[in-house]
């Protein structure tokens, strides 16, 4: 086990004593172990530089009672830095669902990110707490089995699903999921998109078609929190392609450190809207910037 930034910082400021403000030298000093401890939680090295910037230029300056495990107030301060930069701590910025019914959620993502259930618990959590009718559909022609997997979840949580038609293409399952919500009285359909084992011309063209036809609200874009990196360039990839709203991050139950999470937020200025937090359906939680900056921190 790494120590906490705490301990540290606690180090670092042992010897000093009396009350005052933190000198350049005494942050300087901080922030080599704030560096090391946010390139540990899987920070990107850009957005670690821009961090510790920002925070050096809030904590110069700063009142810090030196008796008084100063070390913990300069934590502090990262730690309402990190927030700010997930996106502060206000309410978590929900689902935009309003307007003429059926509304569209289109679901993007890598295959194996938790997309389709990330869908299905989206599903769950819109039937139950916003109270709308909701219809599941499958667009991932090339893998019968997601699609079933998608149905048996859809059964499983007992929310509509758009029957299978073999054969049919991505574009128009999307037409026929928009008709039925139309015909059938959903509020909300959500369409699980095709994902693929990287980002390609002909996956990025069928998802933008499809926006096309179902005029999504929310463009979420589902990623493994656990694969860091990887996740920060898929993200920025899609957005350049897809207008995204939001993003969610899966398997933020696994031992990572999260600091994916703060840096897709930067990369790509989107908001965070859930966390992945288990494989059941009700596994999915509302962002919330104070948890994820403490995991960061450790
Ligand atoms: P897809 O290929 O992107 O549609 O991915 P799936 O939805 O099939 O998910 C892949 C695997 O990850 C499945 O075994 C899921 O149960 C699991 N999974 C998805 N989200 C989470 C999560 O938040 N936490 C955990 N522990 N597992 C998850």
């Amino acid at each position: 086990m790494f120590d906490t930034l705490t301990d540290r910082l606690g180090g670092i400021f042992d010897t000093l004593t009396g009350r005052g403000a933190l000198s350049e030298k005494d942050v300087d000093a901080a922030l080599r172990e704030i560096r090391v401890a946010l390139l540990e939680a899987d920070v990107a090295l850009p957005v670690v530089k821009s961090v510790t910037k920002q925070i050096r230029e809030r904590a110069i300056g700063e009142d810090v009672i030196r008796a008084v495990a100063p070390g913990q107030q300069v934590v502090k301060i990262v730690h309402d830095a990190l927030v700010d930069l997930l996106g502060g701590d206000g309410a978590p910025e929900g689902l935009y669902l309003e307007g003429e019914p059926p509304i569209a959620i289109l679901m993007a993502g890598l295959q194996g990110s938790g997309k389709t259930t990330t869908a299905a618990k989206l599903a769950k959590r819109i039937t139950e707490q916003h109270k709308k009718k909701v219809l599941l559909a499958s667009l991932d022609t090339r893998r019968p089995a997601a699609m079933e997997q998608l149905q048996q979840l859809a059964i499983q949580i007992d929310v509509a699903f758009l029957p299978i038609v073999p054969g049919q293409k991505a574009v128009d399952i999307a037409k026929r999921a928009m008709s039925a919500g139309r015909l059938q009285g959903f509020d909300v359909v959500i369409l699980d998109t095709a994902g693929r084992t990287s980002i390609d011309e002909e996956m990025m063209g069928e998802a933008k078609a499809i926006a096309d036809i179902a005029h999504p609200h929310e463009t979420l874009l589902v990623a493994d929190a656990l694969t860091g990196q990887d996740a920060v360039n898929t993200a920025a990839k899609f957005h350049e392609r897809l207008p995204l709203t939001g993003l969610v991050l899966t398997r933020m139950d696994g031992d990572g450190r999260g600091g994916a999470a703060l840096s897709m937020r930067h990369v790509t200025g989107l908001p965070i809207k859930f966390l992945g937090v288990s494989e059941k359906p009700d596994g999915l939680d509302a962002f919330d910037a104070r948890r994820v900056a403490g995991r960061i921190l450790g």
